[in-house]
């Protein structure tokens, strides 16, 4: 074990977990997860999440029902876990951390500098949810938690597909799915399956996508009234950006949706030439190498102009650095 979780909680009796504002799979999992591991170590403890209303896609994970989402007012609590995300984007749990006699932060964005008094940040893992495999004793180990990790792996992973799954991953993907539950289903129904609304968003936001850098970046947008009449919640935009980063030669994606009138919430997604955390950062957002986010000001030509200045510039360090290599070949 790397971290170890009951030390840390010592004899709390109130214990509170929250992630980040718009919970993915890997939020929910690593959440759930932890939360069913507690509960069933330490029984004389009240263990409570705290989330924004999950997908539901996610309600087969034990515990999803027990998830509080309405922030009512709570006296402090002993220990508080901070999970998958730095405090600015905790939403209303924050008063909850803040307030906290130990706050724990257990996360892998390398944005992440720390934000707890205890603080275990691993930016070469692919997931939370893999953090916090990492920190259960094996024998305590059962179906349901091993099926909430397992869910916050394969979101985080694309199902295993992108460059932050290692043999380890692979390994505990493995010891997981040796539990029994049907792995196929969860994969197809939580991470591939969408609604008819979804897919039809999905199929607008790629016709009107625009390209641009010759075709290395393309970006496409939705608006409010567009998102009104599907009657869509951002959740509902899961997968856009990464179908696409999914189009041939392109090397930077870019989706943002319309938050306020002049507003937009950004994902950003590259291969190997665009580091988008460090766009990302720069606008006050955050995230992974090749999979970013933030929020931004202004019209939609105003955020495009402001981020692909910073994505041109980067492909130009690339291609010179690339190109120094080359003639040093010679
Ligand atoms: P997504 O594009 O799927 O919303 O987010 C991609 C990655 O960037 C996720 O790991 C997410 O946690 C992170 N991210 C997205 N938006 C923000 C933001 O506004 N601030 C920070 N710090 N991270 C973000
Ligand atoms: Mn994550």
């Amino acid at each position: 074990m790397t971290f170890d979780l009951l030390k840390e909680c010592g004899n709390a009796r109130r214990i509170g977990i929250s992630g980040h504002v718009r919970p993915d799979g890997d939020c929910v999992g690593a959440c759930l997860g932890l939360w069913q591991y507690l509960t069933k170590c330490l029984p004389e403890a009240g263990v409570q999440v705290f989330l924004e209303k999950p997908a539901d896609i996610y309600r087969e994970i034990k515990g999803f029902g027990e998830i509080v989402t309405d922030f009512p007012e709570e006296e402090p609590f002993d220990v508080f876990f901070l999970l998958d995300s730095v405090p600015d984007r905790m939403g209303e749990a924050l008063s909850y951390y803040r307030a906290a006699g130990k706050k724990i932060n257990i996360d892998h964005h390398v944005s992440n500098k720390g934000c707890g008094d205890v603080n275990y940040i691993r930016p070469e893992i692919g997931s939370t949810s893999e953090l916090i495999y990492d920190m259960i004793a094996p024998d305590m180990l059962d179906q349901d938690m091993a099926k909430a990790i397992y869910t916050g792996i394969i979101h985080d992973t694309g199902v295993f597909q992108y460059e932050n799954t290692t043999p380890a991953t692979m390994e505990k993907g493995a010891r997981l799915i040796g539990s029994g539950f049907d792995f196929s289903r969860l994969i197809r129904e939580t991470f591939y399956q969408k609604t008819y609304v979804q897919a039809q968003i999905m199929g607008r936001t790629l016709m009107e996508s625009i390209r641009f850098l010759d075709g290395a970046c393309i970006v496409s947008a939705i608006d409010r009234k567009t998102m009104e009449f599907y009657h869509a919640e951002p959740k509902d935009l899961d997968g856009i950006v990464n179908q696409l980063r999914n189009i041939e030669g392109v090397e930077c994606a870019i989706f943002m949706y319309q938050t306020n009138l002049l507003e937009y919430k950004v994902s950003l997604r590259s291969g190997d030439k665009v580091n988008v955390a460090e766009v990302a950062s720069y606008f006050g957002g955050g995230g992974h190498v090749r999979a970013a986010g933030c929020t931004m000001s202004g019209t939609f030509h105003d955020c495009v102009n402001n981020i692909s200045l910073h994505i041109e510039k980067q492909l130009k360090r690339w291609e010179a650095e690339h190109d120094k290599r080359d003639d040093s070949d010679f």
